[in-house]
């Protein structure tokens, strides 16, 4: 081993016994350049105790293998300049054991030089100094993790100043740490939130229970972000709550893929109307609403008149176009809180909430007459046959979709190109 090389005597003995037992971790490596670097070539049991590994394990390794995602490449390098130019080296950095955890390291390196002048090896006196700076060599630590993070942390004390953020934070909200810090979390509200959100979020925290929902948040550039946020409270000693923790993820680009699914899930891909299914559902909403609220609804059944004539006629393609244009007239028709479905081939459902029966009527009539007036490429005109219904008190909903299927039977039956009101 070299550190036996040239030490004879009693002293030599003394040495090596201090060595075994000192408290502090000792390190010889060698002095090689290279792109290997220096190799251990003794490690004491008091090293092995804190690294973890045994002397077998080091003996030959570079001591790199006690670095990692932590260990400041600025005191690695500073090390390495101090060795290179023969100065004694002090610093502390992050060190990992062989299970892999981070402790801190406070090393004392000497260079040894042989009778010649030159630097054969250099001892290392290590110190595990966790304990020691445990609250900066926590926290950071903990900044350090946080920052490798990709989620967003922000801290607020109870006065709702930020104290703390990652840099994930400053990626998904576009707030810088100088920007933010001292700032109210608000600076993140978009207005897309009630009342009652924010007061079921303070409830939550307040009794010390933690809040979890999604967020709509506004990014510094002003655009929203979909954040899955929790937010937990922090106490002090005496109980107290003396900050908050939120934990922001981005799930915009979710929830846009989720909202696209959604609606191709939704709609008729002919007319972009809704689909049958979808239409089922707010059929089924308009009709609870109107339950509740004892609120008038109507329903209006479209069907194109004698459709079948068009298609044979004209070919597919163009009934199809026929279909596309009614849609479209249909929509632009009516209020926004209407509902049109491609309920059928060529049948329309409008669902209307808070509307009564003569209102209804008003609506189809409006409508029948516009699209009998709709000049379509080469077919020319078309037209409807409508059937309205408005829910009658204690109805169910299948039988109020009976009624306007037979007033639509009786508009049919009684010519066509009208209404009729079931
Ligand atoms: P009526 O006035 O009694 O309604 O006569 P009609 O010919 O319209 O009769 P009906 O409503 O029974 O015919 C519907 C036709 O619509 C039959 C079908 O071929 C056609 N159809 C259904 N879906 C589509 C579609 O997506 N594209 C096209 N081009 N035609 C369709
Ligand atoms: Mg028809
Ligand atoms: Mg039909």
């Amino acid at each position: 081993m070299g550190v036996q090389d040239g030490a004879t005597g009693p002293a030599a003995g003394l040495l090596r016994m201090a060595m075994e037992q000192a408290f502090n971790a000792v390190m010889i490596t060698d002095a090689q350049p290279g792109p290997q670097g220096p190799r251990i070539v003794y490690a004491n049991p008091a090293l092995c105790q804190m690294t973890g590994y045994s002397e077998a394990e080091l003996i030959g390794q570079t001591p790199r293998i006690l670095q990692g995602p932590l260990t400041s490449p600025e005191v690695i390098q500073t090390l390495r300049e101090c060795l290179q130019t023969q100065r004694f080296f002090r610093g502390s950095t992050v060190n990992y054991r062989k299970d892999g955890s981070p402790y801190v390291v406070e090393w004392n390196i000497s260079p040894v030089k042989d009778e010649q002048g030159v630097v054969t090896h250099y001892v290392s006196v290590q110190q595990d100094i966790s304990a020691v700076t445990g609250a900066w060599a926590t926290s950071e630590l903990l900044a350090k993790a946080l920052d490798a993070a990709q989620d967003a942390v922000m801290i607020a004390n109870a006065q709702g100043e930020i104290e703390f953020v990652n840099q994930g934070f400053e990626q998904i909200t576009g707030f810088s740490r100088v920007e933010a810090l001292g700032q109210s979390p608000t600076i993140l509200k978009s207005g897309e939130h009630t009342e009652a959100f924010y007061a079921r979020l303070w409830q939550a925290i307040q009794s010390g229970q933690t809040f979890r929902a999604v967020f709509i948040n506004r990014h510094k550039q002003g655009h929203l972000i979909h954040c899955e946020e929790t937010v937990s409270p922090i106490r002090g000693p005496d109980g107290t709550i003396t900050h908050f923790v939120s934990l922001i993820r981005d799930q915009t680009a979710r929830a846009r893929t989720e909202q696209t699914l959604r609606e191709q899930a939704t709609r008729d891909a002919l007319t972009d109307l809704l689909n049958r299914r979808a239409g089922e559902w707010a059929l089924e909403r308009a009709f609870l609403s109107a339950r509740e609220g004892h609120k008038r609804f109507c329903v209006i059944l479209t069907d194109i008149d004698h459709f079948k004539r068009i298609n044979d006629t004209w070919g597919h393609p163009v009934g199809d176009q026929v279909l596309q244009r009614v849609a479209t007239v249909l929509r632009a028709g009516v209020r926004a809180t209407d509902s049109v479905v491609r309920w059928g081939g060529e049948e329309f459902l409008l669902v209307l909430p808070y509307c009564e029966a003569a209102a209804a009527q008003l609506q189809a009539e409006r409508l029948r007459a516009r699209l009998a007036e709709v000049d379509h490429a080469e077919v020319g005109r078309v037209t409807v046959s409508m059937g309205v219904a408005e829910l009658r008190p204690h109805e169910t909903l299948a039988s109020l979709i009976e009624r306007v299927d037979q007033a639509l039977y009786s508009a049919k039956h009684a010519g066509r190109n009208q209404i009729s009101l079931g």
